[in-house]
Formats: structure tokens, C-alpha cells, sequence
């Protein structure tokens, strides 16, 4: 090892690559959300409700968007789904829920559109799976019916392709090409190749058919985290469109937050997605907002978006054998996640607070020296009592029963004080 520090150079903080794709614009009325380009990357999900239940599927959709989705998709099934279609988007609009609507459409949607004009107008994007439209010249003539649809309307599109619902006629060509290579590839290989194909051949004709490419955005989903990144990598090399990202049927609780996690940040820290969704199973009881948060974690802890204040607490360790400790790292936690609906209104900036709770004096008071307030919580043994910094001072200790109720006041004020209107 060199011990010569002189010849050291400073360590820069690792950046995403910028992004390199077309900017479009999904929109409802006044209210527009800009998709690729240096836009920020974009959170969307899907509801699970059936939509032709108007009032279930909006109220969910309520509940997404205020998670923070900022695209919403619902699926537009059948003739009953399309007709509430224009319902979910009224009841929104009353409630001053002006999230865009995409409509997710397989095997029907040409028909559906073109018999539920005001279904196509509710909606501000249509999600055509290429290997869900109809095969041969049947196929391509109701994709054109769709893509035709949306240039009428003004509408974006998606064409989502998927690994379980590839377009066969492409992947039975492209076996026949592969069979004939002097060296053919494995099938692995052919299969992403059909995926990318897929997708840009389907672009292509979009735009043949009178699509600007600023109003196709384009995802080719597996269910496998190196798949995914390798499909993304190939597919971002060799197109400019808008990408929307997310590993599909991602599973439930920690395998499928992890799985999406590793696969969206290694592309993600490549420059590679414009909007992302988090594909999670919820677990019974578990609340479909779940994946929207999970998606807004992932843009937060790469430094690409800011939606809450962060948290810094500490994993505690035989120093903290009461609960205390966990009990008031959730509640806090909980306390800001619950107010920022109001607050981001109210507070300008202040989904860039930090918030450190720790767990004894080991890091606790270092930590909370770093953040904007910090409490350092008495450790086994320690007199019990929490040190409170602010801006990097102490400012006060809390004692007793009610450290938690205190210390949310102290972050209250703090804000206030802060972000307020007259700070
Ligand atoms: S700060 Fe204290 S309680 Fe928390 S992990 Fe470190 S040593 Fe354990």
C-alpha cells in the first residue's frame, strides 16, 4: 500500500448518468405530467379494484395519488369497465384528484375505444401490449385502430411488452432467424431480442400511423432482476423514447421490495428510466399504496427525488433492550409520512428535512448533530434522559413519559419555523 496521502485525489460523490430520451407529456386537462428527458423520474401504479366499480376504483386511485403516484393505471377489461371509465374520472375531478388515468387495455382494446368514445377521452394514456392485440394482419390492423384512437385524442401510449404475453409470430421469426446463424444464440438470448424488437417495431408503426415519439413511451418487462437490466441496457442503447421501468410480477413483501429494488437501481443509477412502478403482491391487509411508497424510497435513497423527510435511525443493538427506542423511531416516522399530504401544501421544501433518532450516546448525538433535528434516546444503562439537537446544537434534553409528543413538537415548530410562510 502507498502510505504517500499527497498523492490521494478527492473522492467525488458517484452521480446517475443523465438521461438521453424524448420528453412527452401525459396530461389531464390543465394538469400535466412531463415523461422522459430531464423531467424527474415519475411514479406510477395500478389499481387492483374492479373498475367497473366507479366509486371503489376512484376512491383507490384517491389513495395512490396521495401516496404520491403520479400516474395512475386502471384496467379497461370489458364494455362495464370502459363505461365507468368516465365516472372514476369525474368523481376524481370532484375531489380535486387530477392524477392522469391510463387505461391498461389486452385482447379488446381497439373495440372498447372505438365503442366508449368518451372512455378514450377520460383517459390521458392507453397501454397497448403488442402480444395481447391479435396476431398476423388481424393484429396490425387493430393495433393501427388503437394508435389511431390516441392520435385523435391527443392521447400518449405505452406499448408494454411482456415476457409472459411475448407477440409468437415475432419470437417464432426470430427462432427461424437465430436457426439459421452460423452460430446461433441460446434462447435466452432470442427471447430478449424479441422483447426489444417488439417494443420498437410497435413504436415504429405508431409513428408511421401519426404518433409523435414524444407520445410513446415504451417498458419490455421480466420477471428476473439480470434480465431486466440486460433487456434495459440493450433497449436503452438503441432508442431514444421514454422508458418506463419496473420488474413485473415482482412478488410479495421483502422478496419482491428487494428483487425491485436491486433491478431498478442499477438501471436507474445507469441514467436508464423515465417513470417507474413497483410490481408488489400486497400481502392480506397490506394496502396497495405500499408500492407506491416502495417506488418513492428507491427514487429517494438515490438521491433522484425527494417525496418525505428522511428518517436516520439507528438498527438499536444490545444498548437498546426496550422497545422505547423502536416505538418512537415508527412514530415519528409515521408522524411525518401521515402530515406531509398537508404539509407539502403548506411547507414548501420540507420533504427535505432530516430527521435522526437514535438509539444511546454511541452515535447518537454525532448523528444528530448531522441531521436538522435529532434526538439521541437513553441506552441501557444511561440516565434517562434524550438530548435534542438542532441545526447541529443541543437545545433541550426531554425527560419523562411523554419524549415522544414532545419531540413531535419540537419537529412541528421547527417546521413552522422553517418552512412556514413567514420564515
Ligand atoms: S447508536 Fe447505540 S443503540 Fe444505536 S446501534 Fe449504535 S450503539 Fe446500538
Amino acid at each position: 500500500m502507498d502510505g504517500n496521502r499527497s498523492a490521494l485525489a478527492p473522492i467525488s460523490l458517484p452521480a446517475p448518468a443523465p438521461r438521453r430520451t424524448v420528453q412527452g407529456v401525459v396530461a389531464w386537462g390543465d394538469h400535466k405530467v412531463t415523461v422522459g428527458g430531464n423531467a424527474p423520474v415519475r411514479v406510477q401504479s395500478m389499481t387492483n379494484t374492479d373498475t367497473a366499480d366507479a366509486v371503489a376504483t376512484a376512491i383507490q386511485v384517491k389513495e395512490l395519488a396521495q401516496a404520491g403516484s403520479e400516474l395512475v393505471r386502471i384496467t379497461v377489461n370489458n364494455d362495464e369497465a370502459a363505461r365507468a371509465v368516465p365516472y372514476i374520472r369525474e368523481q376524481l375531478d370532484r375531489m380535486g384528484v387530477h392524477v392522469p388515468l391510463i387505461g391498461d387495455f389486452h385482447y379488446n382494446g381497439h373495440r372498447l375505444l372505438t365503442d366508449h368514445p368518451d372512455c378514450a377521452v377520460a383517459l390521458s394514456k392507453y397501454r397497448i401490449n403488442p402480444g395481447n392485440v391479435g396476431r398476423g394482419e388481424k393484429g396490425d390492423r387493430q393495433f393501427a385502430q388503437m394508435v389511431e384512437l390516441a392520435a385523435r385524442h391527443d392521447k400518449a401510449i405505452r406499448i408494454g411488452v411482456n415476457w409472459g404475453s411475448l407477440d409468437q409470430d415475432l419470437l417464432a421469426r426470430l427462432m427461424d432467424e437465430n436457426a439459421r446463424r452460423a452460430q446461433p444464440w441460446d434462447t435466452r438470448q432470442v427471447m430478449y431480442e424479441a422483447l426489444i424488437s417488439s417494443a420498437l417495431e410497435s413504436a415504429h408503426r405508431a409513428e408511421q400511423i401519426g404518433l409523435r415519439r414524444d407520445q410513446v413511451v415504451l417498458s419490455c418487462k421480466v420477471s428476473a432482476v439480470q434480465d431486466l437490466i440486460a433487456v434495459y441496457q440493450e433497449l436503452a442503447r438503441r432508442t431514444d423514447h421514454a422508458l418506463h421501468l419496473g420488474l413485473t410480477e415482482a412478488g410479495m413483501g421483502t422478496k419482491g421490495i428487494v428483487a425491485s429494488t436491486a433491478a431498478l437501481s442499477v438501471l436507474l443509477q445507469q441514467g436508464i428510466g423515465d417513470t417507474i412502478r413497483v410490481s408488489l403482491t400486497p400481502q392480506p391487509g397490506e394496502p396497495r399504496t405500499q408500492e407506491v411508497l416502495v417506488a418513492s424510497e428507491i427514487l429517494q435513497a438515490l438521491g433522484l427525488r425527494t417525496f418525505v423527510p428522511s428518517v436516520v435511525a439507528c438498527p438499536g443493538c444490545g444498548r437498546t433492550t426496550s422497545t422505547t427506542f423502536q416505538e418512537l423511531a415508527k412514530e415519528i416516522d409515521d408522524f411525518l409520512r401521515q402530515a406531509m399530504p398537508v404539509w407539502r401544501e403548506r411547507y414548501p421544501g420540507v420533504e427535505n428535512l432530516r430527521v435522526a433518532v437514535m438509539g444511546c450516546i454511541v452515535n447518537g448525538p454525532g448523528e444528530s448533530k448531522h441531521a436538522d433535528i435529532g434526538i439521541s434516546l437513553p441506552g441501557t444503562g444511561e440516565a434517562p434522559a434524550a438530548p435534542v439537537y438542532i441545526d447541529g446544537q443541543k437545545v433541550q434534553t426531554l425527560r419523562g413519559d411523554a419524549i415522544a409528543q414532545e419531540f413531535r413538537d419540537i419537529v412541528q415548530d421547527y417546521i413552522e419555523r422553517r418552512f412556514g410562510a413567514h420564515a
